[in-house]
């Protein structure tokens, strides 16, 4: 089965954030002081997940990346992986991750058929890495990302928010993809919460500073590129990417809904609209008419985003899922 919106945009893509929590606090993402615990009855259970995603699945979902919060400070995330890899006609299960987990679960969750990951590292330098996440220390970082190549995930990505003075010049990235096959995606700094806008920086000039450092031509992207522009490097193992949701909003190929972590579908990332499911995975519903009520959802998804128009949603990264 085929899912469709009202403006024919093929919707194959469901991000599921699992967890609003995490063990960072990046500055642009979270409160300095973390978040409360939300109670257990908040927040989906893994099999109401598992209910709704068999549903989206039947329905013409083809890809499910978690995502959160930190996906992987949720209690047997593996449990949730493997659960939801073995859904018949699911053909992607990937994962965003901050990385400092993965050196501990990174064999269990290939195990459990997570086939890709991308990994969060806004800068290189240990100092910034530090102030940005408040606190977070780049070796651990980096070690989830080498433990991701050793496991052969393919691809492995590598986010960074594209951020004045932070990662705008993009030395030590390129100097990491002349060392390790990874693909490095630098994303428009998004207005959401505290949003600064000195920080943002367009893609004319950050083209320009990745010239600097040898860049060509624009090339195809590793395989799930979705709206990234890549760009390649003589005698690079990786590439260097860039995606623009703000400057150059790709909203006529959005493929996508998300899932919140207390159960509520978002069509839109900039929109504050939201369907509750959990009324519609309880046991008693068939999956039919969770099916249903995914129509509706999609009937719902606006034609494009308003992000330029206005800086703050009512719930910030960490609690949409990035
Ligand atoms: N904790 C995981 C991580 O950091 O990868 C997954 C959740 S995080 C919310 C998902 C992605 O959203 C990260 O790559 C993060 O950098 C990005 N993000 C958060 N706030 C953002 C913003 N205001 N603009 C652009 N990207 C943002
Ligand atoms: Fe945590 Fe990811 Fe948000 Fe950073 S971006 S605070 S790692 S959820």
């Amino acid at each position: 089965m085929e899912l469709y919106d009202r403006f024919n945009r093929r919707i194959d893509y469901l991000r599921i954030s699992v967890t609003d929590r995490c063990n960072l606090r990046c500055s642009y993402c979270m409160p300095e002081a973390g978040v409360e615990a939300k109670a257990h009855r908040d927040i989906l259970s893994y099999e109401e997940i598992e209910r709704f995603a068999l549903a989206a699945v039947a329905a013409g979902i083809s890809k499910i990346r978690l995502t959160g919060g930190e996906p992987l400070v949720r209690k047997d995330a593996v449990a949730l992986v493997k659960m939801l890899a073995a859904i018949p006609g699911l053909r992607d299960m990937s994962l965003t991750t901050n990385g400092l987990l993965l050196p501990e679960f990174g064999d269990d969750l290939k195990a459990a058929g997570l086939k890709r990951v991308n990994i969060s590292i806004d800068s290189l330098d240990s100092d910034v890495y530090r102030r940005l996440t408040r606190g977070g220390d780049l070796n651990k970082a980096l070690a989830g990302l080498k433990k991701a190549l050793e496991l052969g995930f393919e691809p492995v990505k590598v986010n960074a928010v594209l951020m004045r003075g932070v990662n705008d010049d993009p030395k030590e990235f390129v100097e990491l993809i002349h060392e390790y096959p990874v693909h490095v995606r630098f994303i428009e700094y998004m207005p959401v919460g505290a949003w600064d806008p000195k920080l943002y920086v367009s893609i004319d000039e950050f083209k320009a500073n990745l010239a600097r450092y040898g860049a060509g031509d624009p090339v195809e992207g590793p395989p799930g590129a979705g709206p990234a522009t890549y760009f390649a490097f003589a005698g690079a193992l990786g590439t260097i990417g860039f995606i623009s949701p703000i400057s150059n909003h790709f909203c006529g190929s959005c493929n996508r809904l998300r899932l919140t972590p207390d159960g509520k579908v978002r069509p839109c990332l900039f929109s504050d609209d939201e369907f509750d499911i959990r009324p519609k995975v309880r046991d008693n519903v068939s999956k039919d008419e969770t099916i249903e009520f995914i129509r509706e959802i999609l009937a719902a998804k606006p034609e494009r985003h308003a992000a330029h128009e206005k800086e703050h949603l009512k719930r910030l990264m960490y609690q949409i899922g990035g």
